[in-house]
């Protein structure tokens, strides 16, 4: 499988008053052609700064890249210039966030803002790049479309506005679409229309997409594969399949039983109990000790590196690792 996008070894931090935040803990992830990769995790597991780090989005002061790389097309994009960056951002990776009005200008119609980012990155004529909008807001299902390049984000429903904003993230046929939490402001059912717009898209154009969410609801719907983020790093990663019928960490088992589930009737909703650890200053060992039902003496002391239990499912977590015992011993 091709791998468009390769995030190694990635850390984050920003400076506070309180102290540096160490956000992003050495992160590492490829993301394959034409997959859904999501990244799930709690508010503040680092998920959203990931992802802001591989736009180059990270406002510094007071964050930066403290180190790792994040490879796309044989350049390191923690190493690039801003003004080819700024080449890259919206034609090759483009990113969409969670309401749609802030990507949208109100005062402008939604036809010259499409029009406008398909000319900053592109030289076509104007009915070139008007041709082009209107093929892209029918690609994302708003019917009629010419007569809608007139009018303004106002005239447009909130699930209709985020199907205008995909358009516009589209538009210049970006290799990778980073969508952070796309579907959380819409109500359910235009949270499922929008979820299955991204099918439809993936297939017809073959764009990677890297989904951010808080929601496995979302996540069941959509993804090929998941990360499980926590505390600043991705703790189990395997395919959908896997994560929901074979998790192996505790973390993800709680994400899983805190959720309701349509496919385990009358399951009870377990929420997972304390909270994650302060990253001013996180943990030498599991950053989900404190909160774990298993943790052992090793869990507190030294973190539990990977662990490969198939091709492509990894943990995090000395439940899994057979240096534990052995650890362990030598402590005692
Ligand atoms: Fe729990 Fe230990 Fe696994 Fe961390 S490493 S999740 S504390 S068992
Ligand atoms: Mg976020």
């Amino acid at each position: 499988m091709k791998k468009v996008l390769q995030v190694n070894d990635l850390h984050v931090s920003f400076r506070t008053y309180g102290g540096e935040v160490k956000a992003v803990r050495g992160v590492t992830f490829d993301l394959n052609k034409g997959e859904t990769l999501a990244i799930v995790g709690e508010s503040g597991c680092g998920k959203s700064v990931t992802s802001q780090s591989i736009m180059r989005l990270i406002p510094n002061p007071p964050g930066r890249i403290v180190s790792g790389s994040i490879l796309f097309k044989d350049k390191d994009l923690t190493k690039v210039s801003e003004p080819e960056m700024r080449k890259i951002r919206g034609a090759d990776i483009s990113m969409i966030f969670q309401d749609p009005m802030t990507a949208l200008n109100p005062t402008i119609t939604v036809g010259e803002q499409i029009i406008e980012g398909i000319r900053q990155h592109k030289k076509v004529t104007a009915a070139e790049a008007k041709n082009a909008a209107v093929d892209m807001l029918d690609l994302v299902g708003i019917p009629s479309p010419e007569a809608r390049l007139k009018q303004y984000p106002h005239q447009f429903s909130g699930g209709m506005r985020q199907r205008i904003v995909i358009a516009m993230a589209l538009v210049c046929q970006p290799e990778v679409l980073i969508a952070d939490e796309p579907t959380t402001a819409l109500d359910v059912t235009i949270q499922a229309q929008i979820l299955e717009l991204f099918r439809d898209i993936q297939e017809k154009t073959g764009v990677s997409i890297i989904l951010i969410t808080h929601d496995l609801g979302v996540v069941a719907q959509v993804a090929d594969r998941i990360a499980v983020m926590y505390a600043g790093k991705i703790v189990e990663t395997g395919s959908r399949r896997e994560i929901f019928y074979n998790p192996q960490h505790p973390y993800t088992r709680g994400l899983l039983r805190s959720v309701p589930r349509l496919d385990i009737e009358g399951a009870d909703l377990v929420p997972i109990g304390g909270s994650p650890p302060d990253l001013f200053s996180p943990p030498a060992g599991c950053p989900f000790a404190a909160r774990c039902e298993y943790a052992m003496d090793v869990c507190d002391r030294v973190y539990p590196s990977e662990t490969r239990l198939s091709s492509n499912h990894q943990v995090d977590c000395w439940l899994q690792d057979e240096r534990a015992k052995k650890l362990m011993a030598a402590m005692n």
